[in-house]
């Protein structure tokens, strides 16, 4: 039986089902709806293609009764006859006509139908692999998804985060792929900010500054159009920051993850998501009992694949309680912050690359509390909450790519989504909705095995 807290949630949150119709969701906005549309409708003729039961029963309906098999047809189908997957119909939808002459089998039971769901796992349960196994699981209706973690929330990395949607660039990622992780990302989490949703998920908008002691190299973020309003501050804004030359005003989102992650999994439980909790030694574990692996396991890449260049970058924050705070203040240099939240501010912060310390240092809370303070004086009648650290997936740049490995003797496609570094929480659904479209990808260019 459904808790009260799950029943509201499938009650709001956007279920396998309603999400095919992509029409309840406050998250979607119609740039992914099109790009998730057609992974749909691509799964959709992949399945067609590689089963030729499955062709008859189309097994999108999984959640339907025999009965309705014959009248109803899955969105996908709609999608792409109605011609809103746009252009991507006549690359990947198949000729749904020929489909509606084909007999149904009307004697394949749930049961059946159930076996020849594509079985995805996805490994990490922070930001980046919760938004991906969402993405996944309400776009792909034909893939079974698990998600799989050692560590959930409260506990991860993400869950420590401030939060705040900003970014530094990655220097071999191009900027057009940039701006649009982040403009996916933003609109996908101001939908939630302005929604009912948005004191359950944590997601808020927050305006403040960006000071710089110097004229920053780049006078303007790849992203400042993707934010509201953002302006040069005026001489009047800069008096209250001796010592600084310039300054940057702008409106982003501050998304709380201790909220949003467990709001993100009810969702993603409402789309037929299954959670484990075990700790991957391997991927070779997870090759016998999956199609597809999808590896969200930020720092964790370091040990799970051997991929050295992930590396820790520590962060050690500050929770205080200081109400009278509205606005976000931060120095351009990146290690000196003060972000109101919603039950407390947290002020920051260090950045040390290489450090795998997990515990509280003296030295870097006395320099936390002695910079933020000069930035706002009225913090030396702040309590101080607690203490956090935490260690930021650190990467030249974000791996998202496919691959294919030998796993326990077959060939299985993996999709990799880490490395966000600092910036995690800003990016985590827009590379998760490019994860999806890999996941497509390699799903047409290696399907699964006959379960039949
Ligand atoms: C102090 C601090 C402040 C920050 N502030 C911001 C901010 O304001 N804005 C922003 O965008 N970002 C911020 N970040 C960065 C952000 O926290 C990270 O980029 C983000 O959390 C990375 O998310 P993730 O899902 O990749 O990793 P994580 O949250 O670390 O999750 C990794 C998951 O993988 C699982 N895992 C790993 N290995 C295995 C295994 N072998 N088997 C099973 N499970 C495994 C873990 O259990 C966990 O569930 C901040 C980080 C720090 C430290």
């Amino acid at each position: 039986m459904k808790s009260s807290a799950a029943a509201k949630a499938s009650a709001v949150m956007p279920s396998r089902r309603r999400v095919e119709g992509w029409s309840c969701s406050p998250a979607v906005n119609m740039t992914e709806k099109k790009s998730l549309l057609a992974a749909s409708s691509a799964l959709c003729a992949l399945k067609r293609t590689s089963s030729t039961t499955s062709v008859t029963s189309h097994s999108c309906s999984s959640r339907r009764s025999s009965s309705n098999l014959r009248s109803t047809r899955c969105s996908c189908e709609r999608a792409a006859t109605s011609g809103e997957a746009g252009p991507f119909r006549d690359i990947y939808a198949p000729p749904h006509e020929q489909l509606s002459r084909e007999p149904l089998q009307e004697e394949e039971d749930e049961e059946e139908i159930q076996m020849k769901t594509v079985r995805v796992a996805v490994v990490g349960a922070g930001v980046v692999g919760v938004s991906t196994a969402v993405c996944i699981a309400e776009a792909l209706p034909l893939c079974s998804v698990t998600l799989i973690a050692d560590r959930f929330s409260p506990d991860t990395t993400s869950d420590g985060a401030a939060g705040i949607l900003f970014a530094a660039e990655f220097p071999d990622v191009p900027i057009a792929t940039q701006r649009r992780w982040f403009r996916s990302s933003f609109r996908h989490l101001l939908a939630i900010a302005q929604s009912e949703e948005a004191p359950e998920a944590g997601v808020t908008l927050s305006s403040g500054w960006q000071i710089f002691k110097e004229l920053p190299e780049t006078p303007k973020p790849f992203w400042w159009d993707l934010v509201i309003g953002f302006r040069a501050m005026t001489s009047g804004e800069l008096r209250r920051f001796p010592g600084h030359a310039c300054g940057q005003f702008f409106t982003t989102l501050k998304c709380e993850c201790r909220s949003y992650l467990p709001w993100l999994q009810r969702r993603f439980r409402g789309a037929g998501g299954r959670v484990e909790r075990r700790r991957v030694g391997s991927l070779q574990e997870l090759g016998g009992d999956f199609d597809l692996l999808v590896n969200c396991s930020g720092l964790g890449s370091r040990a799970l694949l051997g991929d050295m260049q992930v590396e820790p970058v520590r962060g050690q924050v500050l929770q205080v309680e200081a109400p009278w705070l509205q606005h976000f203040i931060r120095d351009g240099d990146g290690k000196t912050y003060i972000y109101p939240g919603v039950r407390s501010v947290t002020i920051g912060g260090t950045r040390q690359a290489g450090d795998w310390r997990l515990g509280e240092d003296q030295t870097d809370t006395e320099g936390i509390v002695e910079r933020c303070r000069r930035l706002e004086p009225s913090l030396s009648r702040a309590k101080v909450l607690g203490c956090w650290v935490g260690l930021r997936p650190g990467r030249r740049n974000p791996r998202v790519e496919k691959e294919l490995l030998q796993l326990g003797g077959r060939r299985v496609p993996v999709v990799h989504n880490y490395g966000h570094g600092g910036w995690g929480v800003t990016l985590a659904w827009g590379t998760a909705v490019d994860a999806v479209e890999l996941v497509r990808q390699s799903l047409q260019e290696t399907p699964p095995r006959s379960k039949l």
